[in-house]
This record gives C-alpha cells, sequence and structure tokens, in this order.
C-alpha cells in the first residue's frame, strides 16, 4: 500500500478495523515519509519513532481484540506546546529545549487513551507567539505548497506536517488565530473552539484568557473525529467548561447551510491590505455556499478597527504573567556561572527567550506596572467587553459570520515584516479570542501564485457541530480540500 497518507479519517478507521492493513504498517508508512520528506518540509522537532511502533503495537492488539476506539491505530502530530511525559516539550523555545515534562496534557492523555499513535512534535513560534514559525528557536518549517514560503504561524509545523501528508491529523492552539492562519496559508480545516471546550490543562500558557486548543486536518469530517477525543470538561483546568459535548461525528449533516443566514461584515472587506486574491475567492465561495440555500446578510462589526490594539496589550500582559515561571531555577535554560540570584535571573532570560517574546515581556510588563495599568490594561479590557458585545449583537441576526481568515496567502521566508505589519495580519482572527468564540478556517481555492486561500466562519458559542457541518457540507459539494502540494504527491 503506497497511498495510505490518502485516506481520510473514516477510510483509516474502518481500513484499520477491516484489516485491510495494521497500524503498524500505517505508522511504519508514515515514519517513512517523515524520514524521506520532512528534512525539505521541516515540521518536526522530535519523531517519536520508537514509541510510535510500540503504541501502534498495542492499538492493533485492540483492533483485534474488538474493543478498540473508532480512532485506534491512527497517527497523529502534537504541537510542540502539549506537554507529553517523557518525551521533549519545547514551545518553541531555546528555554525548554531539554525540557520533559513529567505529565500529559490533558489532549495528549485523551489521544492515547483512545488509542491514537503519536508521530512526534511539531514546531511552533517560540510560546505560540508568531504569525509565520519563524520565531522558533529550532528555524523556519516551509509551507508545503512553496517550500520558500512561511506555513503560518504559530502552529505552522501542524499545519506544514498535514498539508505534506507526514500526518493524517494534527493538534494546535490558537490565541489569536494560531490554528485558523496556518489553516489557510496551508489550504487544510482547522477548528478554533469555543474558550473552555479543551482543555488547557498541559498546554503551555502563552495568554491564558485566549489560549485554546483544537484540530487541524484535511477537512471538516477529519476534524470533527478528532474533536470527539479532545473535547470535554476537565477538572485540571479551572476555565474547563463542564457542559455535555456533541458527538460531532455523528452531527455532521448535509442540511447545515439551507437557510443558514450568513453576516457580511462591511467592515472586513474593506480592510486595507486585504489582498483581491483572498478577496475573490472567500466572495466566490460565499456565492457558492448562496447557490447551496445560505442567506447573506450585511452586518456591522463596528469595533474592528480595534481588535488589532486591544489583543496586542491583553496577550502580552497575559504572557508577562505567565511566563516569568521561567527564571533559571526550577527548570529550563540556566546560563553557565551566575554571579547571583539577579543576574541568574536576568542572563537565564535574556538568553533562554527570543526576540519576539522579549518584545512583548516588555509591552505587557510596561502595560501592567503601577502607573499605566488603568490607562492601558484595564482600558483594553474594556474594549474587550465592547468586542464581545458588538458580536453578541451580530449573533442576534445571523447565524454565522464570515470572513477571510487572513488579508493574505503565504509570504516568502525572511519577508522580515516589522512587528506592526505582522500584527496587522492577524486582523481577522483576534477579535475570535478576545470575544471566547468559536470559528473554523476552510480552504476555498487559491491565489496568483497557487497558493491557498482560507474562509473562516465564525459562530455563537457552543455551535462546534454547527461550523464543521456547514463546512462538511461546502466540501461534499466542492474539491479544494482535496487538492494536495506537489510535496505531497512524492512517495517515500
Ligand atoms: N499571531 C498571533 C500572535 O502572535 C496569534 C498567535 C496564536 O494564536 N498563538 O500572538
Amino acid at each position: 500500500m503506497t497511498d495510505l497518507h490518502r485516506l481520510s479519517i473514516r477510510e483509516l478507521s474502518e481500513g484499520l478495523k477491516q484489516a485491510q492493513f495494521s497500524s503498524r504498517e500505517l505508522t511504519e508508512h508514515y515514519l517513512k515519509r517523515i524520514a524521506h520528506i520532512d528534512p525539505k518540509v521541516k515540521s518536526y522537532v522530535t519523531v517519536t519513532a520508537e514509541q510510535a511502533l510500540a503504541e501502534a503495537d498495542a492499538a492493533d492488539a485492540a483492533l483485534k481484540a474488538g474493543h478498540a476506539h473508532a480512532l485506534a491505530g491512527i497517527p497523529l502530530a502534537h504541537k510542540d506546546i502539549f506537554c507529553t511525559q517523557g518525551i521533549k516539550t519545547t514551545a518553541g523555545s531555546k528555554m525548554l529545549d531539554n525540557f520533559i515534562s513529567p505529565y500529559d496534557a490533558t489532549v495528549v492523555a485523551k489521544a492515547k487513551a483512545a488509542g491514537l499513535v503519536t508521530l512526534g512534535k511539531v514546531n511552533m513560534d517560540e510560546f505560540a507567539m508568531g504569525s509565520t514559525s519563524e520565531n522558533s528557536y529550532f528555524g523556519a518549517t516551509s509551507n508545503p505548497w512553496a517550500l520558500d514560503r512561511v506555513p503560518g504561524g504559530s502552529s505552522g509545523g501542524s499545519a506544514a506536517a498535514v498539508a505534506a501528508d507526514l500526518a493524517p491529523i494534527a493538534t494546535g492552539t490558537d490565541t489569536g488565530g494560531s490554528i485558523r492562519q496556518p489553516a489557510s496559508f496551508c489550504g487544510l480545516t482547522g477548528l478554533k473552539p469555543t474558550y473552555g471546550r479543551v482543555s488547557r490543562f498541559g498546554m503551555i500558557a502563552y495568554a491564558s484568557s485566549l489560549d485554546q486548543g483544537g484540530p487541524m486536518a484535511r477537512s471538516a469530517a477529519d476534524c470533527a473525529y478528532l474533536m470527539n477525543v479532545i473535547a470535554g470538561h476537565d477538572s485540571k483546568d479551572s476555565t474547563s467548561v463542564n457542559k455535555d459535548v456533541d458527538d460531532y461525528v455523528a452531527k455532521l449533516n448535509g442540511t447545515a447551510v439551507k437557510g443558514l443566514r450568513i453576516g457580511i461584515p462591511k467592515q472586513y472587506f474593506n480592510v486595507a491590505g486585504l489582498d483581491a486574491d483572498v478577496k475573490a475567492r472567500v466572495e466566490e465561495s460565499l456565492k457558492k455556499l448562496e447557490e447551496m440555500g445560505a442567506i447573506l446578510v450585511e452586518i456591522d462589526l463596528n469595533m474592528t478597527e480595534a481588535y488589532v490594539p486591544t489583543y496586542y496589550l491583553i496577550a502580552p500582559a497575559e504572557a508577562s504573567s505567565n511566563l516569568s515561571r521561567y527564571d533559571g531555577v526550577r527548570y529550563g535554560y540556566r546560563c553557565d556561572n551566575p554571579k547571583d540570584i539577579l543576574d541568574l535571573y536576568k542572563r537565564s532570560r535574556s538568553e533562554g527567550f527570543g526576540a519576539e517574546v522579549q518584545r512583548r515581556i516588555l509591552i505587557g510588563t510596561y502595560a501592567l506596572s503601577a502607573g499605566y495599568y488603568d490607562a492601558y490594561y484595564v482600558k483594553a479590557q474594556k474594549v474587550r467587553r465592547l468586542i464581545q458585545q458588538d458580536f453578541l449583537k451580530a449573533f442576534e441576526n445571523v447565524d454565522v459570520i464570515a470572513a477571510p481568515s487572513a488579508p493574505t496567502t503565504a509570504y516568502k521566508i525572511g519577508a522580515n515584516l516589522s512587528p506592526n505589519e505582522m500584527y496587522l495580519g492577524d486582523i481577522y482572527t483576534l477579535a475570535v479570542n478576545l470575544a471566547g468564540l468559536p470559528a473554523i478556517n476552510a480552504p476555498v481555492g487559491f491565489d496568483k501564485d497557487s497558493l491557498p486561500v482560507g474562509l473562516q466562519l465564525i459562530g455563537n458559542y457552543w455551535s462546534e457541530s454547527q461550523l464543521l457541518s456547514i463546512v462538511h457540507q461546502y466540501q461534499q459539494n466542492t474539491d479544494w480540500h482535496t487538492k494536495r502540494a506537489a510535496i505531497a504527491e512524492e512517495n517515500a
């Protein structure tokens, strides 16, 4: 079998159940692809071949005994932000280059319990701060569609691994767009769930009131399978919500689009910097949804201009607090020959953190300092509330809201945008995290350079099933999600 990597999660699940192939064969197939193709893509920080094969054998035994979970024996890659017991977890940072967690993140534990096979840990921007994955201490990852381009970030390794068929599914995290934007840049489907739906326990913190884990895959159906495994209440995460979880797979249906009211925010389609091809593809996808029975409704989201400044105050403020734990004392990087305790703190942190992380710690510390707390941090919290209210008002009149996931397609590695230019690229994704809403990216075509374009659909709280069903139905009527990058066509 040379084309196991072409199968959907449902096909993999059925093939394993019917013993058309074993989990060991499937896992070996992926490990071989990683060995041959990943040197060009550089999506993996750590490949856990030996452990993966042991997990595959265990899954094969469970499958044989007939008591296996639907996903038993299917491989996946974890963003290197999820703690994995006994396996290095770096968060893309020199600070954690030698960090081996003594426990599993809940997402990892749930994946293990379901019998999923961990192929390894994939690259990301340092501490999830960035939009290109270039901020990783371990170097840049390439976009499988054009190796000289970025895969997006911060979950760029997850996106690149799936887009190059080096994993059938991957976990990602989204604090301000880090699932949706790399999914958009790499032609994938990625879901950012409602805040509190997926446990943050063992997920290395960036900005805790915004961070949320979720699935990245080729299709909405594949995302639904992974959501069934990772979603749910967790008493180890105090902001995890105790609310029934849908069976996201069973709820996928072909009737989500008919009569669906899709809000089109006027302000979103006049943003300076919105690429003409991105705009055209997104509009075409909305036309397609209209043909399928959706009703397009123009709406106002008046707070649009406040998204970038509000997020880039709150996220760094929370980051400056979360990252204060890396002091060189208990774990993580420690500088050589410290003179005294102050020198230990200072040099461990300035040598262990990269430039972007240091920039955010400085901004956040400033915004939280005694003289500026009210003027910046408290003000940003008030604006955050107004942004949320803007969405709630819109949802009185529409079911979902459409937007691009990013104003551009993937740009060149080393384009070296200024921090402000980079932050403006997050204009369409940040507000969803500030409001705690769920949103999904779906591939909807290509630009003039054959790079993928993504449509984002934002839902009301707990509408994950609905978002997955809308995209599922769209994908049953179009074939954008089936397109493969040339490198994914290579056989190992
Ligand atoms: N690009 C945004 C940032 O740099 C979002 C990152 C994320 O969602 N983790 O903060």
